[in-house]
């Protein structure tokens, strides 16, 4: 298999060495410890056109992890597609724990729904079909929802992630914790303009804007983690 190091990938996007060793970490820890669930969602988008789009099983495994440490009540995510990284988050969070899931469009939602709702997590997801900012703005309209989420999983549209981030930083609680997917895409951001297809090149200058932004905030700490198209993991502290 090809070496993807300098390139940018084409299909299931990893930023490792190489396409082995991806694989290797999926089979070995990854595959047999995802939920029936999920492997029964990430199925049934494999054939979706755009299913590169899906969360990355091996980001959401850590997801899961630090959504059980954190244990939120409510939590926002914006970009939810086929429902990966929400039914992710709805079989991980408390019972009573509440998502309000934003997506633009609701087809492919759609794809995912029936599994969610078999594997009855269903009652915790608010799905709102919209564009996720006019909604931000809108809940920041209620003083209540200030610091009223403590965690949110942004997976939209990359130009915007500035914008989520500003609204976000105080709509979530201090100490609660924001996670920003595709913050590497596909390791793009290290490399020179001219040796990216031009498709790809809007988006990485917007991630290389965002990761610049975020790395110079004090409101929060941040780790970014080259798993998937890269996650960057923050949690606010002012
Ligand atoms: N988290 C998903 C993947 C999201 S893909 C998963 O795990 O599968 C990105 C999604 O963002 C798409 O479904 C797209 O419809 C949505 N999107 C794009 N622009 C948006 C916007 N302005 N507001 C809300 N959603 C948007
Ligand atoms: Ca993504």
């Amino acid at each position: 298999m090809e070496n993807t190091r300098n390139q940018v990938s084409t299909k299931n996007p990893t930023l490792l060495q190489s396409e082995e060793l991806h694989e290797y970490i999926l089979k070995t820890g990854v595959y047999p410890r995802e939920p029936n669930a999920l492997k029964e969602l990430r199925i049934a988008t494999a054939n979706h056109p755009m299913a590169f789009m899906g969360t990355a099983p091996d980001a959401g495994q850590l997801m899961a992890m630090l959504l059980k440490l954190v244990n939120p009540k409510n939590a926002i995510e914006i970009g939810v597609f086929t429902g990966y990284s929400l039914l992710l988050t709805a079989l991980t969070i408390p019972d009573y724990g509440k998502i309000t899931a934003i997506d633009i469009n609701r087809k492919a939602y759609e794809i995912g729904l029936p599994i969610i709702k078999k594997a009855g997590v269903e009652h915790k997801i608010d799905f709102i079909e919209s564009p996720a900012l006019p909604i931000l703005d809108k809940l920041l309209e209620n003083p209540e929802k200030e610091g009223s989420f403590d965690f949110a999983f942004v997976d939209a549209d990359k130009n915007n992630y500035w914008n989520y981030h500003k609204r976000l930083m105080k709509l979530v609680k201090i100490g609660g914790m924001v996670i920003y997917d595709n913050t590497l895409w596909g390791g793009s951001v290290a490399l020179r303009e001219e040796d990216v297809p031009e498709a790809k090149r809007e988006w990485r200058q917007c991630a290389i804007e965002f990761n610049k932004l975020i790395s110079a905030d004090p409101r929060v700490e941040m780790s970014q983690v080259p798993l998937g198209d890269g996650v960057t993991i923050c949690r606010r502290v002012c």
